[in-house]
């Protein structure tokens, strides 16, 4: 049901405002019929090597092995890599816990730095200090809409010979220094849940340029399968493979990945705009050094100062029909990690600040302009 009808029948006074809505076009029905009239709709089928091109190419990599979601491709990237047991992973505590699992199913050690409190992406000066004889690789996380500054990690792994791990997901479309997010790493990956800039439903994709690398991807995401005797392996792989219907929609989409931009960033600013003279609030920042904002969500974070916690806030937009996530939650407070013995007594202050007190609004691509008012004006309302 689209959001008009839902109201229509309602007839309501309060809108709704869902967290995210994807903006999904006559495109993507076209391509989808597509699929039905040519029979197409396994892993087999055109539209999943165009889809594979098509992102490889916007973030200047020669492979893309599209698989079943994001959290997977990190999987399997970790583990074509040969990230293995006795190895370490620098990786951000603030991020999703997809990105530690991925190290701790390769039977790896997730190693862990704070994230800077003004963009919550992951203090790279912490990172250094944290390489051991151990280390293999650092897990480069794209947070929120701005990028990593990323040149001092290159040269890191340049210094000590390690791997970069780019995951991409929320920054698919957005560039350091004019150069693609996701063209970093010795391997990227991005998801196509429906919150990110280009949506498959679920999905996800590795990138690389490495031709090794990226046959050990295929190979993983379809079961290992040898190139000699069909049904006999010599390694335990997975079904990750994506579907032609599912890359059906990518295609669409990524046809259309500047105008998602374009429109988060038009979000972006008029959230700004609107809301910066609340003192309680920090906002996102425009831009960097090395990048604009594409506010691939609008976060908020709310100050000691404010009259209202962080939980009051998110409940007076719930009553207004407006919905909000929390910040994640970070991995060395994850119970799941505190039972397997990891990240015993480390503190991350500013990640835990930012996880306790950080909340985002709606800024789906789907959301309209009456919608953001009603936003804007709710948030005035409670502080005003
Ligand atoms: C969404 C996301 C993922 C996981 O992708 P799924 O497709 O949801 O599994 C991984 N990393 C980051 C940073 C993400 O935002």
């Amino acid at each position: 049901m689209t959001l008009q009808s839902s109201l229509q029948k309602k007839s309501s006074l309060i809108l709704t405002v869902p967290v995210n809505e994807p903006l999904l076009t006559d495109q993507e029905k076209k391509y989808l019929i597509e699929c039905i009239d040519t029979g197409w709709i396994s892993s087999e089928g055109p539209f999943i090597a165009q889809f594979e091109d098509a992102c490889a190419q916007q973030a200047y990599q020669k492979h893309g092995i599209a698989v079943v979601n994001g959290s997977v491709a990190l999987e399997i990237a970790v583990r074509a890599l040969g990230i293995g047991v006795d190895d370490e992973v620098i990786m951000p505590t603030f991020t999703i816990i997809s990105c530690a699992a991925a190290i701790i199913r390769a039977g790896a050690t997730p190693v862990l730095v704070d994230c800077d409190a003004d963009t919550w992406n992951m203090s790279v000066d912490q990172i250094e200090q944290k390489i051991t004889p151990r280390t293999k690789a650092i897990m480069v996380v794209h947070l929120y809409g701005l990028p990593v500054d990323i040149d001092p990690i290159l040269q890191l792994a340049k210094k000590y010979q390690l791997k970069i791990i780019e995951d991409a997901a929320e920054a698919q479309g957005q560039t350091y220094k004019g150069k693609p997010c996701g063209s970093f790493g010795d391997v990227a990956c991005l998801s196509f849940y429906p919150n990110k800039f280009v949506t498959t439903g679920e999905g996800g994709m590795v990138l690389t340029c490495n031709e090794v690398v990226a046959e050990r991807c295929r190979s993983l995401r379809n079961l290992c399968f040898k190139s000699g005797r069909r049904f006999v392996h010599d390694e335990l792989g997975h079904n990750y493979r994506m579907t032609n219907v599912q890359a059906a929609l990518g295609v669409a989409q990524m046809e259309r990945l500047d105008k998602h931009i374009a429109k988060k960033r038009m979000i972006g600013d008029y959230y700004t705009t609107q809301l910066r003279k609340i003192d309680h609030l920090q906002f996102p920042l425009e831009q960097t050094s090395y990048a604009f904002n594409n506010y691939w969500v609008y976060p908020l974070v709310v100050k000691p100062s404010s009259p209202y916690s962080v939980d009051v806030l998110v409940q007076r937009l719930t009553e207004r029909g407006i919905g909000t996530r929390p910040f994640f939650w970070n991995m060395h407070e994850q119970p799941v990690f505190a039972r397997m013995g990891l990240f015993r007594n480390e503190r991350y202050p500013v990640a835990e600040n930012a996880a306790r007190n950080g909340f985002y609004i709606p800024s789906g691509l789907g959301i309209s302009h009456e919608q953001m008012e009603y936003v804007v004006r709710a948030i005035k309302d409670i502080f005003y």
